[in-house]
């Protein structure tokens, strides 16, 4: 099924864990859109950095290099196979390693970091006919999506998802890890993880990812042109 609106924008923020990404895939076939994944983006920076030998906890020096390297990030858009490159370099594995997921929440605090991939995610989103996932996309980066979802899920239940998704590392360790980064998300200045004015709150706790989908398609199909 496609959508009759070509420049329809869903936007789904939520916190670390809550599905965003499968949902976000499942509307976007369903409704015949592009997907860009922002979190990848930041992920995607967050390697270079690493790469560069970059202190990822000094805020300046991750500014300072940003500025100055300005690395290339291409995101593919299909839902059935996004890609993600830095500089050509195909990163879609190595940006899910633990040392990127440490340290992306701090470097994605940065101002800097954010600014380059503001214009960078406004660019792909474009004309729109897009899902995009993120923190900050239905308050800060497309404030005018005709659909806004924010996706939560308790704790326990997103820890033991992730854990899976994993292929079974340490629920514990692994919600510690969700919570940390929510609390920085949550707690920075620059575009914090928030509900996002006319955002719809969908629970996903108690919900099929086959039901999320279907609730984000219902809102598509009565969203104003
Ligand atoms: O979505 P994912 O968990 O892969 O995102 C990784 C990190 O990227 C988040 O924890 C957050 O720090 C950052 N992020 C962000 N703004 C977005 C998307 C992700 O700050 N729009």
């Amino acid at each position: 099924m496609s959508h009759a609106n070509p420049s329809l924008v869903v936007a789904v923020d939520g916190t670390s864990g809550s599905g965003k990404s499968s949902t976000s895939r499942g509307v976007a076939e369903r409704l015949g859109l592009r997907y860009l994944d922002t979190g990848a983006m930041f992920r995607a920076i967050t390697w270079w950095l690493l790469r560069e030998g970059v202190d990822v906890r000094d805020s300046d020096a991750v500014a300072a290099a940003v500025d100055a390297g300005r690395p290339g990030i291409e995101s593919g858009t299909d839902p059935l196979g996004p890609t993600i490159t830095v500089d050509g370099t195909d990163v879609s594995v190595d940006i899910r390693g633990e040392d990127v997921t440490a340290a992306v929440s701090p470097v994605s605090a940065v101002p800097q970091v954010r600014a380059l991939l503001l214009d960078l995610q406004r660019e792909v989103i474009g004309g729109g006919g897009i899902v995009v996932e993120g923190r900050d996309i239905g308050s800060v980066v497309w404030p005018d999506a005709q659909v806004k979802v924010y996706l939560s899920a308790d704790p326990d239940a997103r820890a033991a998802r992730r854990s899976a998704e994993l292929g079974g590392t340490d629920v514990a360790s692994t919600q510690q890890s969700l919570l940390e980064r929510d609390r920085i998300d949550s707690g920075r200045a620059t575009a914090p993880l928030t509900m996002a004015d006319g955002a719809v709150h969908v629970d996903s706790t108690h919900l099929t990812l086959a039901e999320v989908i279907e609730t984000i398609v219902g809102l598509a199909a009565s969203a104003r042109p």
